[in-house]
C-alpha cells in the first residue's frame, strides 16, 4: 500500500489542489491528512471539502479544534487566533462539526500512527533529535507520522541502534529505507504554510510493501492565495510569510 501523506493544509486550497493533483499522479492509494485543515489560509470551507473528499484518515490540528470549540482561541498568538476568528466566521456548522469530530490521533489500517503534534501529546511541537526519539518511544505504533512544526523531517532507528538517530535531515526526492523491524517517525512538512524556508508546498509518500518514504515539494501560485488572503482582510505576516517559507 501506498499512503500520501499531507499536514498543515492551513486553509490554502491552491496549494492543496496542486498537491493532491501530484499525489494522484503518483498512483497512491490512499491519502492520510495530519490535522490543521483550517485556520491562517482564506479558503476553509473549500479545503474542509477537498480534505473530506480526498482523505481516507483524518486527525485534528490544535487549529481544527479551536474552530470548533472556540473557547482554546485564548491559547494562540494574536495573530493566529485573528485568523481563527475569521475562520470560524466562515465554515458553516457542518463544516465546524467534522473539524470537532476528528479525532487526536489514529491508527491507520496499515498499522501507521497518525497524529498532528506527538504521539500521545496532540499539541508537541518535536523540533529536537531528542524530543524525536522520546515520542517513538511511547508511539504504540513502530511507524509514525506527525505534522504541526510545518518543517520536515525524519527519525528511523533500527534494532540494535542502527539508522538515524537524527531528526531533520531528509532529502527531498531520495526514498528513505524502512525496514520491517525499524522505529519509523515522519513530518511531511506543511502544504499551505512552510516554515522550512522552502516556499512549495510539501507532502510525502510512505510505500509500505516496499518499505520506503519519499518527500515532496511542488510550487503553487502563491500569488494566487495572497491575494485572496488580502482580500479577506487575514493579516499581513500571514501574507507574507508565504513568499519566504518561514
Ligand atoms: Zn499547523
Amino acid at each position: 500500500m501506498r499512503i500520501g501523506v499531507v499536514s498543515d493544509v492551513h486553509g490554502n486550497a491552491v496549494a492543496l489542489q496542486e498537491v493532491l493533483i501530484a499525489l494522484e499522479d503518483l498512483a497512491v492509494d490512499e491519502v492520510v491528512c495530519l490535522g490543521d485543515v483550517v485556520g491562517y489560509g482564506p479558503h476553509p470551507g473549500l479545503c474542509v471539502d477537498r480534505v473530506k473528499a480526498a482523505c481516507s484518515l483524518t486527525v485534528a490540528g490544535n487549529h481544527d479544534r479551536a474552530v470548533a470549540g472556540p473557547a482554546i482561541l485564548t491559547r494562540f498568538n494574536p495573530v493566529a487566533a485573528e485568523a481563527l476568528r475569521w475562520t470560524a466566521e466562515r465554515v458553516g456548522d457542518g463544516e465546524a462539526a467534522w473539524l470537532g469530530s476528528l479525532p487526536e490521533e489514529a491508527a491507520h489500517h496499515g498499522g501507521v500512527l497518525c497524529c498532528h503534534g506527538a504521539p500521545g501529546a496532540p499539541n508537541q511541537y518535536i523540533d529536537t533529535p531528542a524530543e524525536a526519539a522520546a515520542a517513538l518511544g511511547r508511539s504504540p505504533q513502530p511507524l509514525a507520522l506527525c505534522g504541526h512544526t510545518h518543517v520536515p523531517a525524519a527519525m528511523v532507528l533500527h534494532p540494535g541502534g542502527r539508522g538515524s538517530d537524527d531528526w531533520h535531515p531528509w532529502p527531498e526526492g531520495e526514498p528513505l529505507e524502512i525496514r520491517p523491524e525499524a522505529r519509523v517517525l515522519l513530518n511531511p512538512g506543511s502544504v499551505g504554510q512552510p516554515r522550512d524556508g522552502d516556499p512549495r508546498a510539501a507532502y510525502a509518500v510512505l510505500d509500505l510493501e516496499a518499505g520506503a518514504a519519499t518527500r515532496y515539494r511542488i510550487e503553487y501560485d502563491i500569488e494566487s492565495t495572497q491575494k485572496a488572503m488580502a482580500r479577506a482582510g487575514l493579516p499581513t505576516s500571514l501574507i507574507d510569510r508565504l513568499a519566504n517559507g518561514r
